[in-house]
């Protein structure tokens, strides 16, 4: 601990899982101000929890999650056959089935935090502007167990790295996900349909610009962001910078 405790609290939440809490006093460490030029563009996914601009910050989707995601299906399974009881106590199996499915969950929760954690600070430290997808979970009817898992990973680090870089007196811009996948981010041309969740390759027809269809989406939401704005419908094509052009007027 980097000093004296001056109290703690110990609790014990429903899973029976027990906790300390120390109250310790530290200096704060101001995060080093980043190099004015500096920015990245964040795509949220299932495939990849989060992909950069750079892949380098990519956050990649972590096998203990799958992992997690089985074993809570496992659970889950086992809680669908036990008696819920309606009109009776649940049964004893349904109980520990249930308790089963909470400590899953819980500990898939601490392990995204901790992920999100790291990845938020190494991001913010290095970057002056932070584009990020405006992500709304989509619980669908449909959604898969993956799904949900990612969806609640993303939330989870998103939030984390909002909070750490407003904290930071980063430039923090949320942007629309709109046509961000349709949209290429070379020469701003907007593809007449939307890719297939399938397509993992981006083509773009006006220019013949190909990428992998996420590090494509983050370069479209930087760009938009770079630009002062914050959907893909507000930036013209023309206002989009060619590769190897000079400054543009925002
Ligand atoms: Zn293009």
């Amino acid at each position: 601990m980097p000093a004296e405790p001056s109290s703690v609290r110990i609790t014990r939440d429903c899973l029976g899982h027990w906790y300390a809490s120390f109250v310790v006093t530290r200096e704060a460490e101001p995060i080093p101000a980043a190099d004015p030029g500096s920015a990245v563009g964040i795509d949220w996914g299932v495939a990849r929890t989060a992909t950069a601009t750079e892949e380098r910050f990519d956050l990649p989707h972590h096998g203990h999650r799958k992992r997690c995601a089985a074993e809570l299906a496992r659970a889950q399974r086992t809680m669908a056959r036990r008696r819920r009881g309606t009109g009776h106590p649940p049964s004893k199996g349904y109980r520990r089935a249930r308790t089963r499915v909470a400590k899953v969950q819980k500990k898939a929760a601490r392990q995204n935090r901790h992920d999100g954690r790291s990845w938020a600070r190494a991001v913010v430290e290095a970057h002056h502007l932070v584009a990020v997808e405006d992500f709304r979970p989509r619980f669908l009817s449909r959604s898969t167990m993956a799904r949900t898992a990612a969806d609640a990973a993303i939330a989870t680090v998103k939030r984390e790295l909002l909070e750490r870089g407003r904290r930071a007196g980063r430039k923090v811009v949320s942007v629309r996900p709109a046509y961000t996948t349709m949209t290429c981010s070379r020469c701003f041309a907007r593809a007449k349909q939307p890719l297939g969740l399938e397509e993992r390759i981006f083509r773009c027809r006006a220019c013949g610009h190909t990428a992998c269809r996420d590090r494509n989406a983050a370069r479209v939401i930087l760009a938009v962001a770079e630009r002062g704005h914050t959907g893909v419908d507000d930036v013209s094509q023309a206002d989009h910078l060619p590769p190897g052009g000079g400054a543009v007027a925002v």
